[in-house]
């Protein structure tokens, strides 16, 4: 099972985000990607200094009309990750609608990319655009704990908190909901809840990720990426995609942080680029280790 991806997001000239950690695992699993850079910047922002282009709204949506003009605009699914300003996100809605105007069926992953750790790193405002227009129109959303919360206004300190998220973003729209990590002593729980049935209680699942003591870029991204393409594979089994996810990316986490300690650097000083070309075959064929 497998389909056509219109993933917009950043891209950096070196290193792993956005777009440059997505497509190449989304292509490893069979997907044909058609990326839009929302940025294109010559490296992360965790670096001291970097420089590049923003892409503004219009322009996304010259794009967008450049595709429909050719008859080029069917897409199976959207994903959408970082994105920098309220009115791009307006214009991002748009996308939303042109694209279930051709296929009613699109399935929009979102990403709500606000911020990590307690620390907003968008403008404040696009919170409330996130919560009351786009939640509602995405299919599956994947927040981490600090996105979550600004999302559902409720704090979430533990495993229940992070099942009634779930269901309070259910309420709103996305039957499928992954809060990719909770921060609960020393350990990340990862929380997936998938709503069949509008009159019935989501199926829920947690998995326990052991917390590996270093901040790595990109694994959000990376994350979102893989869950959409095995939910895609399993649509009935979110427990089961997710575990695939999850097994991928520790591998990957694994050995970025091998590199790192081997090459004698103190991975605990600063953030790592991950490892995505040489973890591709833990992506193409993970080892189920995480239930
Ligand atoms: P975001 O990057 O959006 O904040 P998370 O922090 O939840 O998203 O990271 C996404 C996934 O990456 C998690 O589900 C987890 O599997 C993995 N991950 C990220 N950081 C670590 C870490 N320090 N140790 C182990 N796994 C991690
Ligand atoms: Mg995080
Ligand atoms: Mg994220």
């Amino acid at each position: 099972n497998t389909g056509r991806v219109l993933s917009i997001q950043s891209h950096t000239v070196q290193g792993y985000v956005g777009n440059k950690s997505a497509v190449f695992p989304l292509q490893l699993l069979g997907y044909d990607v058609d990326p839009i850079n929302s940025v294109q910047f010559s490296n992360h922002t965790g670096y001291p200094t970097f420089k590049g282009q923003v892409l503004n709204g219009q322009q996304l949506l010259d794009l967008i009309e450049g595709l429909e003009a050719n008859n080029l605009l069917y897409y199976t699914h959207l994903l959408t990750g970082y994105i920098g300003s309220v009115s791009f996100l307006k214009s991002v809605l748009e996308v939303v609608d042109k694209l279930r105007s051709i296929n009613p069926n699109l399935t929009y992953v979102c990403d709500p990319v606000m911020g990590d750790e307690g620390k907003l790193y968008v403008p404040e405002d696009l919170v409330s655009v996130y919560r009351e227009k786009v939640v509602p129109v995405a299919s599956m959303l994947t927040p981490n704990q600090f996105e979550a919360e600004l999302l559902t206004k409720l704090r979430i300190g533990s495993e229940t908190d992070g099942r009634k998220a779930c269901k309070i973003l259910h309420a709103a729209g996305p039957s499928k909901v992954v809060i990719t990590s909770i921060n609960i002593d020393g350990n990340l729980l990862l929380i997936g809840s998938h709503q069949k049935d509008k009159k019935q209680a989501p199926e829920q699942f947690k998995i326990v990720i052991p917390r590996i003591p270093a901040y790595f870029t990109g694994t959000g991204d990376l994350m979102t990426a893989l869950l959409l393409g095995w939910s895609n594979k399993y649509p009935d089994n979110l427990d089961k995609a997710a575990e695939l996810a999850v097994s991928s990316l520790q591998a990957l986490l694994q050995r970025t942080l091998n590199a790192y300690t081997s090459a004698g650097f103190d991975s605990k000083s600063s953030s790592l680029e991950i490892r995505l070309i040489q973890s591709q075959d833990d992506i193409r064929q993970p080892k189920l280790t995480f239930k």
